[in-house]
């Protein structure tokens, strides 16, 4: 194998520990405390594992977590009034709904339900629309996440061909802006997008979010690429597995992130940098100006 690993437990683990000085010193300065809100709706296991991540990593930096836990079978309407609640809550300053939610829900309808200046996963159609115009008050953490591992490896975007395999409004379609807001040239791949290879092999930076094991092989990456793996696919064995075949693709590329280990920590602890962020506007120690996407 050629490639370096990018190593996302160890950057991760990296931005935790200014995260958690942060919380400190916004605390001594204003007197908040970070909180973020968790919000579950069922019990599907994975998403629980997610929360419960979530929450421990709160606790580690010293931000203040509420976790609420709803039953499957909840209505919309109550999910909704849940979340206006949390909205008006001075003391919350940062809502997270877990997805999937149960079929019956709307996840749009809930999405845009939360409140922008709460809304740390950057879901809402304003922070979307903020991307897209350069001055998000927040962005999904995994793309940030994605942003912050490049660029903490010293991977030069400007002026590269970046090409995302998948156009979710999670992953996706937030990298590739914010790829392109770093004057990347960016190619978006989909379902119906032709020869898929033929587009991945020219990228001198291949992201992958389309959770299909297996989907990137040796031959469709080109020598010396960095390759960005966010899926994250369950085996039957009870094994994780992203969307590149791992050891035939590391032995033609430069840089690659391993699941589990590579976008998953990033995203955490992009999700804390997020929290402190929305503590900050909430207590006026920080402008509207939005995050600030380093070029
Ligand atoms: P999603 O909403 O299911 O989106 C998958 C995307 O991949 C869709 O846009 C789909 O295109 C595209 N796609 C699927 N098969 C394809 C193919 N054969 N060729 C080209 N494009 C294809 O999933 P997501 O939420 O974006 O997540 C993607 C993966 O990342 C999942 O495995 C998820 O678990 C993982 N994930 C990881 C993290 C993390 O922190 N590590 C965070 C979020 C997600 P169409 O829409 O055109 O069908």
């Amino acid at each position: 194998m050629s490639a370096r690993i990018l190593d996302g437990r160890s950057i991760a683990q990296e931005i935790r520990r200014e995260v958690r000085l942060e919380v400190a010193e916004l605390t001594k300065r204003t007197g908040s405390v970070p909180c973020l809100a968790t919000v579950l709706v069922g019990n599907d296991p994975a998403s629980t594992t997610y929360v419960r991540n979530k929450v421990r990593a709160c606790e580690e930096v010293g931000i203040v977590s509420v976790r609420i836990d709803l039953p499957a079978d909840l209505s919309q309407e109550a999910l909704l009034h849940e979340i206006a609640r949390l909205n008006r809550d001075p003391s919350v300053h940062a809502v997270l709904v877990q997805l999937p939610l149960p079929p019956h829900i709307s996840e749009r309808r809930v999405l845009e339900a939360v409140l922008p200046d709460k809304d740390v996963d950057g879901f809402h159609p304003s922070n979307l629309g903020g991307l897209l115009a350069g001055s998000p008050l927040f962005v999904a953490s995994t793309p940030l996440g994605i942003l912050e591992l490049l660029t903490r490896s010293n991977v030069t975007i400007e002026g590269k061909h970046a090409v995302i395999v998948g156009w979710s409004v999670v992953v996706g379609k937030p990298t590739a802006f914010l790829l392109l807001q770093q004057q990347a040239t960016v190619t978006i791949c989909h379902i119906k997008t032709r020869d898929l290879g033929f587009h991945t092999r020219q990228a001198d930076i291949l992201v992958v979010a389309a959770g299909k094991p297996g989907l990137v092989t040796g031959s469709m990456v080109k020598e010396g690429a960095v390759v960005i793996d966010v899926g994250v696919n369950r085996l039957a064995d009870g094994g994780i597995v992203g969307d590149v075949s791992f050891s035939e693709v590391a032995e033609k590329v430069s840089l690659i992130t391993p699941v589990p280990g590579g976008v998953g920590p990033m995203t955490v602890a992009m999700l804390l940098k997020n929290t402190v962020q929305a503590c900050r506007l909430a207590c006026g120690a920080a402008g509207r100006h939005g995050v600030e996407l380093v070029r």
